[in-house]
């Protein structure tokens, strides 16, 4: 992997990477920042973004190979945040056979008779593979936050909703992913972070292309009732789960362009911190397979 691609990548990345939330502020982060770019650097932005999308597919190939790593990328917005086009262009390249993406919605009744990471581990990824979570157990301390009502249907017992459930859930969430890195589950966190008017425009935008519509539903425009307690909700969980090995990036994300360079740059660091290798040939797998090709040039 070429050196100065990585550099490049790690540049876009890490003026995004939380890794200590403890100084975390949000209104520290631009939903606009676009770094050094304008928007005539856009094409280069987009030649920029090929070339990370090749190095991520050759990164996945070493990983999987290997078989001993998998990745958790999880991805957290408000709608419209642009969730699914970072997905769908950033992993574009990626073989789909070293890759899932599970969409978490509103839990089902099976789903509120379990704990809530049930559904999330049921889906947590193979060695050797990239794992998508659209939306993930950070809903239960964001929507849920926002609106107790969820916590009341969870089934739990009354007793143990308390005032400190919610610290106690950034515990638990982050001894989970310490449990998970310490088993070779690499976990990268994503909050694609769009500013109120930017959701304003794309909702707009939504109705008045019917091609779009579907993508809306009154609920969405509701929630933006609720965008300082998101904002509050967002800003607190960063700041309680955000750690070296399992870091939070808070991608600007009103310039989809943009937004798609920072995530590309953060996978393509990330893998490349692993110092992946494809599996070493021993001495004996060489002579094996020299035998086999000799009887293979030497059949009819
Ligand atoms: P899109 O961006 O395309 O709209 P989406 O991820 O918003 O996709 P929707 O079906 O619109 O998908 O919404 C899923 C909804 O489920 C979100 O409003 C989310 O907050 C909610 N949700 C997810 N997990 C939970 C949870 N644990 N408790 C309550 N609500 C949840
Ligand atoms: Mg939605």
């Amino acid at each position: 992997m070429k050196k100065d691609l990585i550099k490049k990548a790690r540049a876009f990345a890490d003026p995004y990477k939380i890794t200590n939330g403890k100084k975390f502020r949000l209104r520290d982060y631009d939903p606009a920042d676009t770094l050094h770019l304008v928007s005539e650097d856009k094409p280069r932005a987009k030649e920029g973004l090929q070339m990370g999308v090749d190095a991520l597919a050759e990164l996945q190939d070493v990983l999987y190979a290997q078989d001993k790593w998998s990745v958790l990328l999880i991805f957290q917005a408000m709608d419209a945040a642009g969730k699914d086009g970072a997905i769908k262009h950033v992993m574009s390249g990626v073989n789909p056979q070293g890759c899932q993406v599970y969409s978490f919605k509103a839990p089902t009744s099976d789903d509120l008779d379990h704990d809530y990471l049930w559904r999330c581990m049921k889906c947590l990824p193979e060695r050797g593979r990239i794992g998508i979570f659209n939306r993930s157990y950070y809903e239960e301390t964001l929507v849920v936050r926002v609106h107790p009502e969820y916590l009341q249907k969870q089934k739990l017992p009354q007793e143990l909703i308390t005032k400190n459930i919610w610290k106690q859930r950034y515990e638990d969430i982050a001894a989970f992913e310490r449990y998970l890195h310490r088993n070779g589950v690499l976990v990268l966190k994503f909050f694609l972070h769009v500013s109120e008017e930017e959701q304003k425009k794309r909702f707009l935008e939504r109705i008045d292309n019917k091609n779009k519509n579907w993508k809306l539903s009154s609920a969405d425009a509701k929630e933006r009732a609720y965008w300082k307690d998101y904002m509050k909700a967002y800003e607190e969980t960063i700041q309680n789960t955000a750690t070296k090995e399992s870091p939070w990036y808070v991608v600007p994300a009103d310039n989809k362009w943009f937004t798609r360079l920072v995530v590309a740059g953060a996978v393509i660091d990330a893998l490349d911190s692993l110092n992946l290798e494809y599996p070493k040939v021993s001495a004996q797998q060489k002579a094996d397979l020299a035998a086999v090709k000799q009887a293979l040039v030497s059949s009819s």
